[in-house]
């Protein structure tokens, strides 16, 4: 079931050292996660394998296939609080809100759009005796499978009913999120834990961005957010990239690094998280090349997750309908993956590509623009100046080949490091049968990463505890080391155990020495997902384990 297979990705995780909650000895803090020894290396991999696609394995004489031409590529490392200005003018202190509810009773809050409910008929446990049923909007929070489940419970709970009397009870629709039901119904609603209905506010405006204080005094002057995107350190930074590097247009901007946004309800493991890392890009080139870049970037980046492993089952590429788009968004695509906790068929958002126009570049120049009768203008206030003022730097562009001055327009990939790594943990996780060390078939578990993601990626093991073999194994052992190549060495248990150990963290091969390793220098390499054995000279071992994998 669904929410098993999760279960068991949750629990893996935690046992072998993938991720953690954090501060979890104080009973942890929620949307903050901790990765561990095993999952800090798996995130690296994942960083490391965006970063050399993007920035220092890009080859700018060289056009690839579906690219309008070739072009640059170089990376930025901003800060983390930036000018709150920039906020201003990127419109996301005005408009980079979630509308919240506040239930009366529970003093809980919840993300409007978070909350799901399905209508149903009957009569609260505590109502009296002569009262008539009412149609009420019980609610809960999640998805899939899950909430279905957890709305039956609430129920039965609510109408007092034994857990065995589910089909007994009189659903009047299919569950729907609380932000399709207009707030005159509110009175009907059944907050999610609450006992009594009637208790959630009406929706208010809550902005993602945390607000901290610079420097002693703490005045509102003083006030600056943490970065709720790492987008806008390439955008305030293009004239200097422009100045101090040799790129020309079209070229793009690359960083990797840690967002923070005050999510009303973190949910789904690290999915939706308040602090996370973005992998972010910023594409600029001609206005009249822009579609043909939008569509290179968004084929490119669905086919990166699909290289590195994801199952073309699993993820989709989806374009965004005209009233989903950003009030700046000429088009946009996501990459969405079927996690394991939503209802099959639901897929949840890894990477949005956006085609931003000149949007952000023409803000930070005149002011923070708003749409009026269809057009970008820039928003004024009631003096007729800028609501919020531009840098009033020139930020366009010359081309020096045709003569012409120019904003450019900007393709956006931003992807979620966090999410991508969860969706390749998620699709590394599986159940099979092989046999155990006396030949009896055992469930194995095993993580199936992509050997370029592995935490580690090759194991190490003297077949028994004599013979001179430990010192033969940690003598290859450091070989592996000596290449650069993440390998562990292992002599505890039963052979077959110790197998069992790799595949569970995902290590693509294993190599045992055993009594014929002394006589000629061969050894057994192990294939995880075959469980394949052949012999290998030990002179060839790190080539040979180099070539496999490079895939
Ligand atoms: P969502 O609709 O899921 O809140 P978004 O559309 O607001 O996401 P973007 O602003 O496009 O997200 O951010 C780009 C990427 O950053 C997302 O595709 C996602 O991978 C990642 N991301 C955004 N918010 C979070 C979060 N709260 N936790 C983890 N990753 C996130």
């Amino acid at each position: 079931m669904a929410e098993n297979r999760m279960d068991k990705i949750v629990a893996l995780a935690k046992r072998r050292g993938f991720i953690f909650q954090s501060s979890e000895i104080y009973g942890g803090i929620n949307g903050f996660w901790d990765y561990g020894p095993l999952g800090v290396e798996l995130k690296r991999n994942v960083r490391n394998a965006w970063w050399a696609d993007m920035i220092t394995e890009h080859d700018e004489l060289f056009t690839p296939a579906g690219a309008p031409s070739s072009f640059d590529m170089v990376g930025v490392e901003t800060s983390i609080i930036m000018h709150p200005q920039v906020w201003k003018v990127s419109g996301h202190f005005d408009l980079f809100v979630d509308k919240m509810v506040d239930c009366r009773e529970t003093r809980s809050r919840y993300r409007l759009d978070h909350v799901k409910g399905r209508w149903i008929e009957g009569k609260l446990a505590d109502a009296a005796a002569d009262a008539s049923p009412e149609t009420l909007f019980v609610c809960a929070v999640g998805d899939g499978p899950e909430l279905l489940d957890e709305l039956t419970k609430r129920a039965l709970k609510l109408f007092g009913m034994r857990s065995n009397q589910a089909d007994k009870l009189n659903w009047k629709s299919e569950p729907a999120s609380l932000a399709t039901l207009p707030v005159e119904q509110f009175a009907s609603v059944i907050a999610p834990e609450a006992k009594s209905k009637g208790t959630l506010t009406d929706p208010r405006d809550f902005n993602l961005m945390f607000k901290t204080t610079l420097g002693a005094l703490g005045t509102d002057a003083d006030a600056a957010y943490l970065r709720p995107e790492t987008a806008q350190g390439m955008f305030v930074n293009f004239k200097n990239v422009c100045d101090s590097s040799r790129v020309k247009i079209p070229f793009g901007i690359g960083q990797i690094g840690k967002s923070f946004r005050n999510e009303i309800t973190p949910r789904n493991f690290t999915f939706r998280s308040r602090e996370f890392e973005q992998m972010e890009m910023e594409f600029f080139c001609p206005p009249s090349q822009s579609l043909d870049w939008y569509t290179y970037w968004r084929d490119r980046r669905y086919n990166w997750y699909i290289n590195l492993g994801v199952s073309k089952e699993n993820l989709i590429l989806r374009e965004h309908a005209k009233d989903e788009l950003s009030h700046y968004s000429v088009g946009t695509a996501d990459v969405e993956y079927a996690f394991p906790f939503l209802a099959p068929g639901e897929y949840g958002e890894l990477e949005g590509i956006a085609h931003r126009g000149n949007f952000d570049l023409r803000s930070h120049m005149e002011g923070k623009l708003c749409k009026k009768d269809g057009e970008l203008v820039v928003e004024t206030g009631p003096d007729g100046k800028p609501k919020y003022a531009g840098s009033g730097k020139d930020l366009s562009y010359f081309d020096d080949q045709t003569r012409e001055r120019y904003l450019p327009h900007v393709i956006e990939p931003a992807a979620g490091c966090d999410r991508a790594t969860l969706a390749f943990l998620c699709e590394a996780y599986h159940e099979d049968e092989a046999p155990d060390d006396k030949g009896a078939m055992q469930t194995r578990v095993l993580l199936k990463f992509h050997p370029r993601l592995a935490p580690i990626k090759v194991a190490v093991f003297p077949l028994i505890k004599k013979d001179g073999m430990p010192e033969k194994a940690a003598e290859i052992y450091r070989e592996f080391k000596r290449a650069g190549i993440a390998a562990t060495f292992d002599q505890q248990a039963a052979i077959g155990r110790r197998y069992r150990r790799m595949d569970e963290i995902g290590t693509p091969f294993c190599v045992t020495v055993d009594g014929d390793t002394l006589s000629n220098d061969t050894v057994t390499i192990r294939d995880r997902d075959t469980l394949e054995q052949i012999r290998v000279s030990v002179k060839e071992l790190v080539n040979h384990v180099q070539e496999r994998l490079r895939g």
